[in-house]
C-alpha cells in the first residue's frame, strides 16, 4: 500500500537484517572455501620434466595454455576426472613436442574474471539472492498466519475502494437517513467552506439499525455521491487473540485513511470493539485497548482534513458511552425496516436490470412483505429469477416472485416430506382453526392464504394474514384478537381431536411473547396496570426483554398471563364450537386441495353447507 516506511519500522528491520547479514556471510565463506577445495581436489600439479613425458608416452589428450600454467588433460581412460598443471616453463621446442604427438593445444581465449567481479560472484551474490529468498519466505508466513508477523500492519482486513459506484439512486426509500448523509456529502465535497466559517462537521455518524436495512449500502452510497474512497472495516476484525494487534491496526487504519482524505471510513459491527465497557456485558483487555486506542484517534485527527468515520450497529444500547459524546459519533442516524413504499421502491430498484413479464404486480409484493429488510427483498428477487431460469422462462413472473416470498419468509416448501393421512388431517384442522378464528373476530388481519404443503423451516403448513394497509400501532383489541387466532390452532386440535400435537409450539412461543408485553411493557394488564415491569432488550433485534421488578411481582405477572392466554384460548375454542360446520367443511376442502387462498374460505363461510350453531 504505501512505499514508505516509518522510521520506527526501519529500525526493526536494522535489528533482524543484522544477524540475518552475519549468517549470510558465513554461509557464503564456508560454502566458497568449500568449493575451492573441491576444485583443488581434482587439480593436481606435477613437474613440467612429467608433463614432457607424459606427452611423449602419449598420455595427454589436451593442453590449455593459460597465462601462468599450462591445464593438462590426460587422455581419456584412466578414469578419474583429474586434471593435471604446471607451470609455464619458457620452452620454444613444447609446440613442436606437442604437434609431433598429436596433442591439441590452444591459449585461453577466454578473459580470465577480474578479481572485483569474481568477488562479486563469490560473495555478495549469494548474499543477495539469500536475502530475497528469505524475505519472500517471511512474507507468506505471515499472509499465512493472519497477519501475526507484521504486527499492526491491517493491510489484509482493510478494503478500501477507490470508487464505491453506489450512488443514493441504488438505495430505495430511506429518505431521512439520506437527508441526513446530505451534509457529509456536501463536507467533503468541499471541506474548506466549512473550515472557513468555522463551522466542524460532527466526526462521525452512527448509522442504527436492523441487518439487511441497508446501512453499508448507504455509506458506500455516500462516498460514492461524494466520489471518495471507501474504507471498509468490520468491529471483528478489530478484536485478534493477540492483545495490542486491534489497537494498532486502528492507528494503521486512520494513518491509511489520513493519507486519502477526504475519505470515509466505515466500521461495520461496531458494537464488538464499542461495547460497553461496564461489567454488564463482560470485559476485554484487548477489546478494552482497541476501544481507547479508536477513540485516541477520534479525538486526534483534524475533521478539516476531510475524514468522516461512519459506524454501524444493531445494539446501540451496548455501545459504550465514551464512543456517543459529543464529538464522536454524536450523530444517529436511524436506518428503519421500510415501509410498503420503501419496500416497492426496493422491489423496483432491484428487479431494474430484471425482465419482467406483464403479469407482475410488485405492489402486491411490497404489500404481501410487512417487516422485510432491504436485503429480504434483494435475494427475494434474485430467488424469483432463478426460478424463473430454472423453469425454462425468459421473464420472471408475479407466480415467480410469490414461490421465492415464500421461500425467503417462510423456508423452501418442502416436497420430500410425507405427512400420514391422520398428520394430514390435523394440521388441516389447526391452520383452519387459525384461519377461521381470524375471520371471524373483528379487528383481525384478511387471511391470505392456507397451505398444509410442509415447507423446510419446519412448519408443517401455516396461515398466511396480510394487513390491508400498513399499520404501527395495535390497540388492546386487536393484540388479543391476535392471540386469539395464535392459540385458535391448538384450540381446533383439542376440540376435533381430543389431542394436543406438538405443532403448536411455535404459535405458543409467540402467543407468550405477545402476552408477556401486553402485561409488563405495554400497561394492558388490570391487574398491574401502568406500571412497566420490563425493560426492552433489544428493539432492532428481537432480544430478550429484562424483568425490571420485584421476584413477587414477576411472579404475579406470570400468573397473570397464564390467566390471559387461558381467556384467549378458551375464547377461541368456544368460536370454534360454535362454527363446527365451517371448521369441518373448510378443513376438508383444504385437505383436498392443500392450498386455498381466503376469498375461498371466506366463499365457504358466506355460503356454508350447513348452518352454524346458535350462539
Ligand atoms: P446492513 O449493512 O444494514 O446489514 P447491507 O447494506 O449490507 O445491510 O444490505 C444488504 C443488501 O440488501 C444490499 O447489498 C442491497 O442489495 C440490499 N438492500 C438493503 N437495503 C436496501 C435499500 N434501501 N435499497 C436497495 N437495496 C437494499
Ligand atoms: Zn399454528
Amino acid at each position: 500500500m504505501d512505499k514508505k516506511k516509518k522510521p520506527a519500522e526501519n529500525k526493526d528491520k536494522a535489528k533482524t537484517l543484522l544477524p540475518f547479514l552475519a549468517a549470510a556471510l558465513v554461509i557464503t565463506v564456508l560454502f566458497n572455501a568449500l568449493i575451492n577445495s573441491y576444485k583443488a581436489s581434482l587439480q593436481e600439479e606435477i613437474s613440467y620434466n612429467d608433463f614432457i613425458s607424459m606427452v611423449e608416452n602419449g598420455e595427454v589428450e589436451s593442453v590449455e595454455i593459460q597465462p601462468d600454467r599450462l591445464m593438462i588433460k590426460p587422455a581419456a581412460g584412466d578414469g578419474s576426472n583429474v586434471v593435471y598443471f604446471t607451470g609455464l616453463v619458457d620452452d620454444p621446442e613444447l609446440t613442436g613436442v606437442l604437434l609431433e604427438n598429436n596433442v591439441e593445444f590452444y591459449r585461453a581465449t577466454t578473459e580470465q574474471m577480474s578479481p572485483f567481479v569474481s568477488f562479486l560472484m563469490a560473495y555478495v551474490l549469494p548474499i543477495v539472492v539469500m536475502y530475497l529468498l528469505f524475505s519472500l519466505l517471511m512474507k507468506s508466513a505471515s499472509k499465512k498466519m493472519g497477519g501475526t508477523m507484521s504486527f499492526g500492519q491491517s493491510r489484509a482486513k482493510v478494503y478500501v475502494e477507490k470508487q464505491t459506484g453506489v450512488t443514493f439512486a441504488d438505495v430505495a426509500g430511506q429518505d431521512e437517513a439520506k437527508e441526513s448523509l446530505q451534509e457529509i456529502i456536501d463536507f467533503l465535497h468541499n471541506p474548506q467552506k466549512y473550515a472557513q466559517i468555522g463551522a466542524k462537521l460532527p466526526k462521525g455518524a452512527l448509522l442504527v439499525g436492523s441487518p439487511g436495512t441497508g446501512k453499508t449500502l448507504l455509506a458506500k452510497a455516500v462516498a460514492g455521491e461524494a466520489n471518495v474512497p471507501f474504507f471498509f472495516i468490520s468491529g471483528s476484525d478489530f478484536v485478534e487473540m493477540f492483545v495490542g494487534v486491534g489497537a494498532s491496526r486502528v492507528r494503521d487504519l486512520f494513518q491509511q485513511a489520513s493519507k486519502q482524505a477526504p475519505c470515509i471510513i466505515f466500521i461495520d459491527e461496531i458494537d464488538a470493539i464499542g461495547k460497553s465497557r461496564d461489567s454488564k456485558y463482560g470485559s476485554n483487555d484487548e477489546r478494552e485497548q482497541t476501544l481507547n486506542q479508536l477513540l485516541a484517534e477520534i479525538d486526534g485527527f483534524d475533521s478539516s482534513k476531510g475524514v468522516v468515520i461512519l459506524a454501524a450497529t444493531n445494539r446501540p444500547e451496548t455501545l459504550d458511552k465514551a464512543l456517543l459524546r459529543a464529538g464522536r459519533f454524536d450523530r444517529r442516524i436511524t436506518v428503519d425496516r421500510p415501509n410498503f413504499s420503501g419496500r416497492l421502491k426496493t422491489l423496483q430498484v432491484h428487479t431494474r436490470n430484471i425482465r419482467l413479464s406483464e403479469d407482475v404486480d410488485l405492489e402486491k409484493i411490497a404489500q404481501a412483505t410487512a417487516g422485510a429488510v432491504g436485503a429480504d427483498l434483494a435475494n427475494l428477487v434474485n430467488e424469483a429469477a432463478l426460478r424463473a431460469v430454472r423453469l425454462g422462462r425468459n421473464a420472471v413472473n408475479q407466480e415467480d416472485l410469490m414461490t421465492s416470498f415464500e421461500m425467503v419468509i417462510a423456508g423452501s416448501e418442502k416436497k420430500g416430506t410425507v405427512l400420514t393421512e391422520t398428520e394430514k388431517r390435523l394440521v388441516s384442522y389447526h391452520e383452519v382453526g387459525h384461519a377461521l378464528v381470524a375471520a371471524l373476530q373483528k379487528h383481525s388481519k384478511p387471511v391470505a392464504k392456507i397451505t398444509i404443503v410442509p415447507h423446510t423451516s419446519g412448519a408443517l403448513g401455516y396461515t398466511m394474514q396480510m394487513p390491508e394497509e400498513e399499520r404501527f400501532l395495535a390497540s388492546k383489541e386487536e393484540l388479543i384478537t391476535e392471540l386469539t387466532t395464535l392459540l385458535a390452532g391448538r384450540a381446533a386440535e383439542q376440540l376435533v381431536f381430543g389431542t394436543q400435537t406438538t405443532g403448536a409450539s411455535n404459535d405458543i412461543q409467540k402467543a407468550t411473547e405477545l402476552g408477556r408485553r401486553m402485561i409488563t411493557q405495554y400497561g394492558m394488564s388490570d391487574r398491574f396496570g401502568l406500571m412497566a415491569l420490563s425493560e426492552e432488550g433489544n428493539r432492532f433485534l428481537d432480544g430478550n426483554s429484562m424483568m425490571n421488578c420485584a421476584d413477587a411481582t414477576a411472579a404475579a405477572a406470570d400468573n397473570e398471563l397464564v390467566k390471559l392466554l387461558d381467556s384467549c384460548y378458551n375464547k377461541a375454542l368456544e368460536l370454534l364450537r360454535r362454527n363446527r360446520g365451517l371448521l369441518d367443511e373448510i378443513a376438508l376442502f383444504l385437505l383436498q386441495k392443500e392450498t386455498i387462498t381466503g376469498d375461498e374460505m371466506m366463499a365457504i363461510i358466506e355460503h356454508p353447507d350447513t348452518p352454524a350453531l346458535p350462539a
